[in-house]
């Protein structure tokens, strides 16, 4: 790796006065200062550093949450169909493989994802050592499974494999010898790829000097890069001959004498050579460097053991340090060595990061980005999340900047008489943290303060410009992470918390213990840009970093299989922050239209996987960053809360906290705690006190969801479960099709009888209620907490869609919502006639809730995207205004001059929004011409005479309906207008304004600028579009009916470009493929087979491809299917609501 160049010299010396400040606090006693005055640097030699291997540099893999940005500004949730990805669009887009709804939208269309790792690829062979576990234990489980269920129902799916199979077949069926499960054989194996466990680190000690433009004179050799000198404690457990550490692109000596191996206590006789760190002139003979050390509280002494040879592997991302003698079991070692870097441009590791002030003039700022495995990009290290040490850092950094990282800062700013252009920061040591959670930043951001009750000191970071933004923020943290010291009843563990805003960072946030990095949008707020909903997504943000404090940093998984628990519970949890931070989103209703939503919706389909899924090839790890991870799992956790209780989830949640608090844990752990918490008298179905392993894991090593049927019966009902799927025909791939409890749930039945609440019960395989009155109106799942659906028969359903039209108002929000969402996502799947659902829907014009109103209006999205613009859609139109042409009227002028009242509710605020979307979405002429009418008044004339205009300054379009009137606008426009939005882009600094900004440039009609624009968003080295937006770029086009078609084509032509430049960016990838691969007919399923067969080399590892294909599938299958009913039904209504 380092081939002979000069290292640049760091005094280690000076890491040895850290040694015994870190030992001092160890014992308790105090910092010693002088310890520092040493200059830890001499600029000896210049640095050369290995150019970055090219690829490996993913930014999209950290992708920590899937922005905002990648979902259409200004739009209510699911106003747009979706793409599979989280990616959205609020214009009517026309692509069927969109219809899967829920599945990423609006403006909120984000998940919370905690990055994507790209170089995971010891990962998918952990995977594959994992599967063959799972393998096996399905034949025990199923065995067990089936008897207690008295019994298997026989497949469920089509080509399922009946449960009385042999374990030949199922073995043969679900592994290796179908050509749909490629396992890479000629890779690293899983055990090459992990670490050995014979050394764990105590603590890392490391200073590094960081080389950045816009403060200092720098020599050009040294801009953007780094140096370092390390010193990691290291604890033998196993005795041996080899140290190895993850490490890459990082700059190490050759010359092994460069490398120091210290042991604790004086060795017997020693006759110790002085070791190469120390000055000469200083320490003329051992005897005295000997008795300084002991003075300064140091016992340490050469091991006499040396570094023979350094081995890198950049495949397995290692450095493998071979050395001259053992080390030996129980002792402790000191490892010491000097190395350098290069500070990156491509958001992974230590990176470079750089934004325009109001004068033009750039900065910049070095920032980290670690989550899952990138530490090993600054630090050579023990990166895998089990191997927590305490970390010491200390900062050498240009005069001018500030320095932040995860422990307090105990000196600051120090002065360097030998570098008088440089200051050092030194900061505590941290507790024992996973190398993932390290975080750095270097920069000229200041800075707004607070404190909790308790006195944690909090702050928050941006760009100077964008102080004034931070307020929010304060506050919402603040409150928030109190509100999780009470949640856990555990005290927040570091002296402060420092949130950052990131002007370009590719993720959406980072929870890096006590120094939380954000995107920009996440984080500040700006009553006059933000609406009420980008306000709700900073409170989410930041409460789902903060859970993550406690849950992911103090307790951390024991390996990334467990992520889905991390990502699934802060999920869970941000929901609970922000109705802390804000009563008024309430927030357990919104996750109904949320997260639990978008799972529904995701784990319909046969493409999905279980929360815990093998992973089979590196490809399958970005999987696990997705809406199942996030919202599948939160809406599991959150069906497991409402079985066990509040008080008894948290009593469990603190006894798994607390017992492993520093440490690492597995899911089974939590089960275990638990399952401690459960009362005597909470019971599973078998009558025995609940045991919450035996109840999660069928919700988590299963894919899919049940349906509950109810059928009526002489007493009252009777229930009975199916796996759901939305489209029967689909089948699942290999590795899933023989689920581990065959596809059967123990599901919790939570129901009421005329309004009143029943006591929770069980539904393990079928179950039965009586009523004493046959005519009660019973609902299952009345409140919404259960991970299902449910299906009425005819009977039942007549009598609730009666009381619906009679008077709504009799049934409660949560089971209007719940049943609305089942009945439209039913009809879809063929479970129920759609006729009797739009019957029903007649009841939507006195629907005044928000969330069954938004669940209906996104179950007629769907329909209207089958439509597309077919010239039947009229009548679909025609209808869809008859519901709400009386409220958009009455709501208009309002919304379109904001006036509506500051201080209106969350909800209402919403539901006008979304009323006016639905109504402008049928292209009536009043709203068009309140769109006209304001795209000229409040942004071309206000913006126009003024020179560099920026839109967030001048516009005055109010900001609830912006993004539209923006859209509107380009796409009535001429070239002109698409020019001008360009150059608004260009300038534009605020992210939320940006965003409508980028959106609006994808309304063009004109496919010249779209395909110059798509050109913009493909070429990986064109920065007017910024990386971290391309992707978004591609769905925003994609989701216009003129784009859609575009789109396919220009992805076909330009398939091996993508492919070539970003091969090594799975995320960023995937989210092209969903942009553009869709559609509704059976032409368009032959098209992409097509495609694919041409194209197997490089599309048969990429999952998205087949979700992309079943969602195409599907939709032709609706379309023979509904398509001509449903233009009739529509024409009939039609024709009775005209007048
Ligand atoms: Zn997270």
């Amino acid at each position: 790796m380092s081939r002979g160049v000069d290292m640049e010299e760091i005094d280690l010396s000076d890491q040895r006065g850290l040694i015994a400040m870190a030992e001092m606090y160890a014992h308790g006693g105090p910092p010693e200062p002088a310890a520092y005055a040493n200059n830890a640097f001499e600029d000896t030699g210049s640095a050369h550093f290995r150019p970055g291997r090219n690829g490996s540099d993913d930014i999209t893999k950290i992708l920590h949450r899937p922005t905002a940005a990648a979902s259409a500004p200004n739009t209510p949730r699911k106003m747009a169909p979706v793409s599979a990805n989280g990616s959205s669009a609020s214009s009517p887009p026309s692509t069927a493989v969109k219809f899967r709804r829920g599945v990423g939208h609006g403006e909120r269309g984000r998940r919370i994802s905690c990055s994507i790792p790209a170089l995971l690829l010891f990962l998918g062979l952990m995977g594959a050592l994992l599967f063959v576990g799972i393998v096996a234990t399905f034949f025990l489980t199923k065995e067990h499974y089936v008897k207690g269920a008295g019994g298997a129902d026989g497949p469920l799916i089509p080509g399922a494999i009946h449960a009385n199979e042999t374990t030949k077949d199922v073995a043969t069926d679900t592994a290796h010898d179908d050509p749909d499960v490629e396992i890479d054989t000629t890779g690293p194996t899983p055990e090459e790829l992990r670490l050995p466990k014979a050394l764990e680190p105590v603590w890392y000690n490391l200073t590094l000097r960081i080389n950045i433009p816009g403060y200092v004179p720098l020599p050009p050799e040294k801009n953007l890069t780094f140096s370092a000198a390390l010193i990691m404690k290291l604890d033998v457990k196993e005795s041996t001959d080899k140290i190895e550490l993850n490490m890459l692109n990082l700059d190490l000596p050759t010359d092994t004498s460069q490398y120091v191996i210290l042991v604790d206590g004086l060795r017997p006789n020693a006759n110790v050579s002085l070791p190469p760190d120390v000055d000469e002139s200083e320490n003329t003979t051992a005897t005295t460097h000997e008795i300084q050390k002991r003075q300064s509280g140091i016992v340490r002494s050469d091991s006499g053991i040396k570094v023979n040879k350094v081995t890198f592997n950049e495949t397995l991302e290692k450095v493998i340090f071979e050395l001259s003698d053992s080390l030996e079991q129980g002792k402790i070692y000191f490892f010491q060595f000097r190395y350098g870097g290069a500070i990156s441009n491509k958001l992974a590791g230590l990176y470079v990061t750089s934004y325009h002030d109001a004068k033009g003039e750039t900065h910049y700022a070095a920032v980290t980005q670690m989550e899952p495995t990138d530490a090993r990009r600054m630090v050579p290290c023990f990166d895998e999340p089990e191997f927590k040490a305490i970390w010491r850092i200390r900062v050498h950094h240009p005069v001018g900047s500030k320095a932040i990282s995860n422990a307090k800062e105990i000196l600051e700013e120090e002065p360097d008489t030998k570098f008088p252009d440089y200051v050092y920061t030194t900061f505590d040591e941290t507790p024992k943290m996973s190398s993932y959670l390290l975080a750095l930043i270097v920069s000229d951001f200041e800075f707004v303060e607070g404190h909790t009750d308790r006195g944690t000191r909090f702050r928050i970071w941006s760009r100077k410009e964008a102080l004034e933004e931070t307020d929010f923020a304060l506050k919402a943290g603040v409150t928030v992470l109190q509100f999780f010291e009470g949640f856990y009843g555990i005290d927040f563990p570091l002296q402060k918390q420092d949130m950052i805003a990131l002007p370009d960072f590719a993720a959406g946030a980072m929870e890096n213990w006590g120094a939380v990095t954000y995107r920009e949008r996440a984080l500040l707020y700006n009553d006059k840009l933000y609406t009420p909903l980008q306000k709700q997504y900073v409170a989410t943000v930041v409460a789902h970093e903060l859970a993550h404090q406690w849950f992911g940093n103090l307790v951390t998984m024991k390996w990334w299989n467990d992520l889905w628990l991390n990502e699934g519970f802060a999920t869970l949890m941000e929901y609970s922050g922000v109705d802390a931070i804000d009563p008024q989103y309430k927030m357990n209703d919104y996750f109904l239209l949320d997260a639990l939503d978008n799972a529904l919706a995701r784990d319909s389909m046969a493409t999905s996987h279980p929360l815990s899924f093998p992973i089979l090839k590196a490809e399958d790890v970005s999987e696990a960053f997705d809406q199942i991870s996030y919202d599948k799992g939160a809406s599991v956790m959150r069906m497991l809360r409402t079985v066990l209780g509040e008080a008894n989830f948290k009593k469990g949640l603190n006894i798994y906290l607390t017992r492993h608090a520093y440490s690492n844990a597995e899911h089974t752990d939590l089960w275990k705690a638990l399952t401690e918490a459960v009362p005597e008298n909470l019971t599973s179905w078998t009558g025995e006190k609940l045991d919450v392993d035996d109840f999660a894991k069928k919700w988590t090593e299963q894919m899919g969801y049940p349906v509950v049927s109810v059928t009526t019966t002489n007493k009252g009902v009777a229930l009975s479960q199916h796996r759901f799927k939305v489209d029967e025909h689909s089948l699942e791939g290999p590795k899933y099709r023989n689920a581990k409890y065959w596809y059967k749930w123990d599901v919790p039945i939570w129901y009421s009888v005329d309004g009143k609440e029943q006591p929770m019960t069980w539904l393990h395989t079928d179950n039965e209620f009586n009523l004493s009155n046959p005519d009660s109106l019973i609902f299952i799942n009345s409140e919404s907490n259960g991970f299902y659906r449910v299906k009425y028969d005819a009977k039942q359903t007549d009598k609730i869609n009666a009381q619906l039209i009679k008077d709504h108002t009799a049934i409660g929000m949560r089971s209007r919502a719940r049943y609305i969402d089942d009945v439209f996502t039913l009809a879809q799947a063929g479970h129920v006639p759609y006729e009797k659902v739009l019957e029903m829907s007649r009841y939507l014009v006195h629907e005044e809730d928000y969330v069954p109103l938004d669940l209906a209006l996104s179950g007629f999205r769907i329909i209207s995207e089958y439509f597309g613009d077919e010239p039947e859609s009229v009548y679909y139109k025609k209808y869809i205004n008859s519901l709400f042409e009386k409220r958009y009227n009455a709501i208009a002028s309002e919304v379109f001059s904001d006036t509506e009242p500051k201080d209106a509710d969350f909800f209402t605020t919403q539901t006008h929004k979304l009323i006016t979307r639905t109504v402008c979405d049928l292209d009536i002429e009043d709203c068009a011409r309140r769109n006209s009418e304001a795209y000229i008044q409040n942004f071309v004339y206000p913006c126009q005479n003024i020179k560099n205009a920026i839109a967030s300054n001048c516009s005055t379009v109010p900001v609830s309906v912006r993004g539209m009137v923006y859209c509107e606008g380009v796409k009535f426009g001429n070239s002109k207008d698409w020019d001008r939005m360009l150059e608004m882009f260009e300038r534009e600094s605020v992210q939320v304004e940006r965003d409508r900004i980028m959106f609006a440039l994808a309304c063009s009609r004109d496919t010249f600028t779209l395909k110059k624009l798509m050109n913009m968003a493909v070429d990986i080295n064109n920065t007017v579009i910024r990386l971290q937006d391309k992707a978004t770029v591609f769905s925003f086009v994609g989701n216009s009916h003129i784009g859609s078609e575009l789109i396919f084509d220009f992805f076909i032509e330009n398939w091996d470009k993508l492919y070539n430049g970003l091969k090594d960016q799975q995320t960023l990838l995937k989210r092209f493929v969903q942009a553009s691969l869709s559609g509704k007919s059976w032409r368009r399923v032959k098209e992409i087979e097509n495609f694919l067969e041409e194209n197997k080399a490089t599309t048969s590892n990429l999952d998205v491809f087949k979700q992309q294909l079943e969602s195409v599938q599907t939709n032709a299958r609706w379309m023979e299917k509904n398509y001509d009913n449903l233009i009739k039904w529509f024409k009939a209504a039609s024709a009775k609501s005209a007048p």
